[in-house]
């Protein structure tokens, strides 16, 4: 480790909490980006294939942005929502427009966490109960009523919580008592879970909160249609849905711009929350409901920094620019491309179980060779080669963090993408070499 890191390093660790984990043996820190690119505090550069947990969506340094920025920063930065801000009724009305909503309101916040939280209060308000149905394995925040809906248990420090919650099968597809099952097998048995789980539930269930695909949870989703079955359940007890949409909105699924497409003869849910890549590293995240659930609240309620005129041109400029650039349709054809190179890498390599995802999010999971055992060894050890190798990636998982996460900014070329490819498909050869 350069001195630079380890000076900094060993800063961090006395003054930051113990639980902020730190990805590698050496921690690095990155100074600075430029498109898929990014550089440590060593002037060392790496194709970056996570995106600071999918946050980074169209590109580093994005000049629209950039200047986006600049040029707000130079008029004000703040005036809070007593203030009419055009820049957020510009971007609300965007966003309405986009999320299939009808009678759609838009509510900003800091955060995918504070989203949550959002839509918590509206569908317990509404329903008038706290009762919650959520995923297994699921990931919603960090807060205390999002934990209390977290079914990750490696993120959900506490099993205290302002809300009674129900876990749900059917978000990880490949593991668990229905994996052996087909898809409209998968989808049945899981509609019987949510019957059986409702007829435990002390009479009104507010809303079920899920991800399209679990970000944290290792990239894993049901198959097409689940929610859709979901739905037709839901709407029969007048249960509100609500989709995660803080990793999969914005078109980096690829075939859909939000998760919630791929179980379109649902309709549009009745919530949508959303963070991460729409302010490119600013700070938005927000919800959209329809009109009535929105308005639901009878007191008065703001966020200060919710909706900031400069977070909010940020991420009007960085939404221009994947919209003019149909970085939707990038992510199809080039994560495709990616996940095909991938898939036809890691055959017959046995530390490798499954290569899933779709559009540029990306899973793949490790095991102990020739098991079923997961390896959150071999994650960590192809995470470092690959890092040696100037990759950047993540992992993730339930229980065990043993799904390597790939999800590069949406701009990715497919020069990129065979350049990354290259590096992984070694990184994990050396897991193999090491295992066998
Ligand atoms: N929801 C999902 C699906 C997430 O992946 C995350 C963060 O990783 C959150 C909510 C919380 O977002 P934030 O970290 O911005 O609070």
């Amino acid at each position: 480790m350069s001195e630079t890191h380890a000076a900094l390093h060993a800063r961090h660790r006395a003054v930051l909490p113990d639980w902020l984990a730190l990805y590698y043996q050496h921690p690095i820190e990155i100074t600075h980006g430029e498109g898929r690119h990014v550089w440590d505090g060593d002037g060392k550069r790496y194709l970056d294939f996570f995106g600071g947990i999918l946050t980074t969506m169209t590109a580093h340094a994005l000049p629209e942005v950039t200047k986006a920025v600049a040029e707000q920063a130079g008029r004000i930065l703040h005036s809070s929502t007593l203030y009419l801000d055009r820049p957020m009724v510009d971007l609300a009305e965007r966003v309405a427009r986009l999320s299939g909503i009808p009678d759609a309101r838009v509510f900003f916040t800091t955060s995918g966490t504070e989203a949550n939280d959002t839509a918590l209060l509206l569908a317990t308000t509404h329903r008038r109960s706290n009762q919650i149905l959520a995923m297994r394995n699921s990931y919603h925040g960090r807060s205390f009523s999002t934990v209390g809906i977290t079914g990750n248990r490696s993120w959900s420090p506490t099993s205290l919580s302002p809300l009674q919650t129900l876990y749900v099968h059917g978000g990880v597809r490949a593991r668990g008592p229905y994996a052996h099952l087909s898809d409209a097998e998968f989808i049945t048995a899981c509609v019987a879970d949510l019957e059986d789980v409702l007829g435990q539930a002390h009479g009104t269930v507010a809303a079920l909160i899920a991800e399209p695909v679990q970000g944290v949870g290792g990239f894993t989703a049901p198959p097409d249609g689940l929610y859709a079955a979901f739905r037709e359940v839901l709407e029969r007890h007048g249960i509100l849905w609500i989709s995660d949409e803080v990793q999969t909105g914005w078109g980096r699924t690829g075939e859909h711009f939000w998760g919630w497409q791929a179980h379109a003869h649902a309709g549009p849910p009745d919530m949508l929350t959303f963070a991460k890549g729409i302010g490119n590293g600013m700070s938005i995240g927000g919800v959209v409901a329809r009109a009535e659930v929105m308005n639901c609240l009878e007191a008065n309620s703001i966020s200060t920094f919710g909706g900031s005129p400069i977070t909010m041109a940020a991420g009007m400029a960085n939404l221009t620019h994947l919209l003019e650039h149909d970085l939707q349709g990038n992510a199809r054809r080039v994560g495709g491309l990616l996940i095909e190179r991938l898939r036809a890498a890691t055959a017959g390599n046995d530390a490798v179980r499954e290569v899933r995802g779709r559009g540029l999010m990306i899973g793949v999971e490790l095991v102990e060779p020739g098991s079923e055992r997961p390896s959150p060894e071999a994650a960590s050890a192809v995470l470092e080669a690959a890092r040696e190798a100037g990759l950047l990636i993540g992992k993730g998982g339930g229980h065990h963090t043993s799904v390597l996460r790939i999800a590069p900014p949406l701009s990715l070329t497919v020069a990129e993408a065979e350049q990354g490819a290259a590096i992984l498909e070694q990184a994990l050869n050396t897991v193999r070499g090491r295992a066998a």
